[in-house]
C-alpha cells in the first residue's frame, strides 16, 4: 500500500489537480493521500498559506480579512469549477472568515489552505476526507506526540478505505490548531505513511528527485537514484530542500522507503530514500554536494590550551548562554576554532568575543568572515581511499583556498569551508572532479 502525499505545485489550480487524481487513480495502492495548499500557478503568484498569513495579518490590523479572504476563495472556487465537481464550500468560508476576524491564531489561518485543500481532493476522488486536527497531536510544551498520534490515525484509518488528509497542521490539548514549520505537510505525508504502514511513502513534488547538486549552480546534475536517510539528512542539513528535513524520522524507525516524485512526469523513477543496509551497491563515490553560504569562524588561541582541562566546555557554555547554535568546532594545538551561522551572532558579536576572551582568558580572539560550507555527502567514502585526495586537489587546481575541513568519523561526509566568492565555484569543481 502506498501513502502519497502532493505537494503546492501539484495542488496549485484545476488542471494539476486533475493530474493529481490521474496518479492516485492508476494505482489501486493508493489509498491515503496527505496535500499541501495550492501553491504558485507561475513565479509570480501567490501561495494559498501566503494569503492566509496575510488575512491573519490584515484581521489584526483592520479588523477584517475580507480583502485578502476574497483572493483565498476565488482560488477555490476557481479550482472547484475547473474539476467539475459538486462542492459548496460557502459555510466553510463563512466560519473561516469570522474565526479569522475573530482573532484566531496564524496557525489557524495557515492550516486553512490545506483543509479546503483536502476537501475538494477528497470529493473528485470519491475518499473520505479525514481532518488532521484530531488526529496529529502535539503537548502543551508544542511537542509532536507521535506514538499518541498513530494510535489516533489508525482508528480513523480503521472505519475507512481511502482518505484524503490536509497536511501541515494537527493540534495542541484543546484542539488549537498548530501547525509544523513550512513546507510541514511531507512530515504529515510521513506519520500517514508511519500509521498505514506503508510499504513507500510517495512524495509527489514539482522535480524528478534529488540532484547531485544544485541546478541552479550546476548545469544538468545527475540525479541521485537511491539516497540513505541519513544522507538525506546531511544533504538537507546543508540547504538541499526538496523535502522538509524533519520528515523522515516518523518513517525511518519502520524502514519506510520515501519516493521523490514528479507529479508532471510521473513515470520517471524519482528519487528512493531507504535505510543505508538497503541501498543497492551503486559505484559512485559521492552521492551529492549541499551547501550554503553566511558562516563566520571565530578563531581562540591561547598557548598551551590544549593541556588545559576544560577550556572547550567554558567556550560553549559562552555560546550555549548566547543561545548560539555552534556548526562546527575544527582545533589545533593552540587554537579552536567555532563556526556559527552569521544569522546566529548578528548584533552580538562584539559580546561574545569579550565574554570568550574573559572566560578563558585567551592570548587572541579574533573573526573570520564571509565563509561558505560545502559538504560532500556519500556512503562510499568510508570504503574508499582517495577522496579526500580528490576534493582537495580539484580545489587547488581551481585556485580555491580552503579555510576549514571537518570530516566526521562516521565518513559519511567531508565538509570544505571556503570564501564565499569561491562558492559557486567551488561546488562546480567538486561535482566535476568526481562526475565527469
Ligand atoms: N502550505 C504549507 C507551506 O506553504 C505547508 C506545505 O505546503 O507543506 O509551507
Amino acid at each position: 500500500m502506498l501513502v502519497c502525499k502532493f505537494g503546492g505545485t501539484s495542488m496549485a489550480n484545476a488542471e494539476t489537480i486533475s493530474k493529481v487524481a490521474d496518479i492516485i487513480n492508476s494505482d489501486s495502492e493508493r489509498k491515503y493521500v496527505v496535500v499541501s495548499a495550492p501553491g504558485k500557478r507561475d513565479r509570480q503568484d501567490t501561495k494559498v498559506t501566503d494569503l492566509l498569513y496575510k488575512c491573519f495579518a490584515e484581521a489584526q490590523a483592520t479588523g477584517s480579512c475580507a480583502e485578502t479572504f476574497k483572493q483565498v476563495k476565488e482560488r477555490f472556487d476557481a479550482i472547484i469549477k475547473g474539476l467539475k465537481i459538486d462542492l459548496d464550500l460557502s459555510d466553510d468560508y463563512a466560519e473561516i472568515e469570522n474565526n479569522i476576524n475573530a482573532s484566531t491564531t496564524a496557525d489557524y489561518a495557515a492550516s486553512r489552505g490545506e483543509y479546503l485543500s483536502a476537501k475538494v481532493l477528497a470529493k473528485k476522488l470519491g475518499y473520505a476526507f479525514l481532518d488532521t486536527l484530531k488526529l496529529i497531536k502535539f503537548n502543551e510544551d508544542g511537542e509532536f506526540q507521535l506514538d499518541y498520534s498513530i494510535d489516533l490515525i489508525r482508528q480513523e484509518m480503521a472505519k475507512v478505505k481511502k482518505a484524503v488528509f490536509p497536511g501541515f497542521y494537527g493540534s495542541s490539548p484543546g484542539d488549537v490548531v498548530k501547525t509544523f514549520t513550512r513546507g510541514g505537510s511531507d512530515v504529515t505525508g510521513a506519520i500517514i505513511a508511519r500509521a498505514a504502514n506503508a510499504d513507500v511513502y510517495e512524495n509527489w513534488t514539482d522535480v524528478s528527485g534529488f540532484m547531485k547538486a544544485d541546478p541552479r549552480i550546476v548545469a544538468n546534475p545527475k540525479k541521485i537514484e537511491y539516497l540513505s536517510y541519513r544522507e538525506l539528512r546531511e544533504l538537507s542539513y546543508m540547504g538541499a530542500n526538496v523535502l522538509h528535513p524533519e520528515s523522515i524520522f516518523p518513517v525511518r524507525n519502520a524502514g519506510i522507503p520515501i519516493n521523490i516524485k514528479n507529479t508532471f512526469a510521473p513515470d520517471d523513477s524519482g528519487t528512493m530514500i531507504v535505510p543505508t543496509s538497503k541501498l543497492p551497491d551503486n559505484t559512485s563515490v559521492i552521492t551529492g554536494i549541499a551547501g550554503q553560504k553566511g558562516f563566520t569562524i571565530i578563531l581562540i588561541e591561547k598557548a598551551m590550551m590544549n593541556s588545559e582541562v576544560g577550556f572547550v566546555r567554558k567556550v560553549l557554555s559562552v555560546m550555549e548562554y548566547e543561545n548560539i547554535s555552534v556548526e562546527h568546532i575544527p582545533s589545533g594545538i593552540d587554537t579552536l576554532c567555532i563556526v556559527v551561522r552569521d544569522e546566529d551572532v548578528q548584533n552580538k558579536m562584539q559580546k561574545v568575543l569579550d565574554k570568550i576572551r574573559d572566560s578563558v582568558s585567551a592570548d587572541n580572539v579574533e573573526i573570520h568572515s564571509g565563509l561558505s560550507l560545502v559538504a560532500v555527502v556519500g556512503h562510499n567514502m568510508a570504503s574508499r581511499q582517495g577522496t579526500a585526495a580528490t576534493i582537495f586537489a580539484s580545489l587547488a587546481k581551481s585556485n580555491i583556498n580552503v579555510r576549514m575541513i571537518d570530516q566526521g568519523s562516521s565518513e559519511l561526509n567531508v565538509i570544505v569551508g571556503i570564501d564565499t566568492f569561491d562558492y559557486e565555484k567551488a561546488i562546480n569543481t567538486i561535482y566535476h572532479a568526481f562526475e565527469d
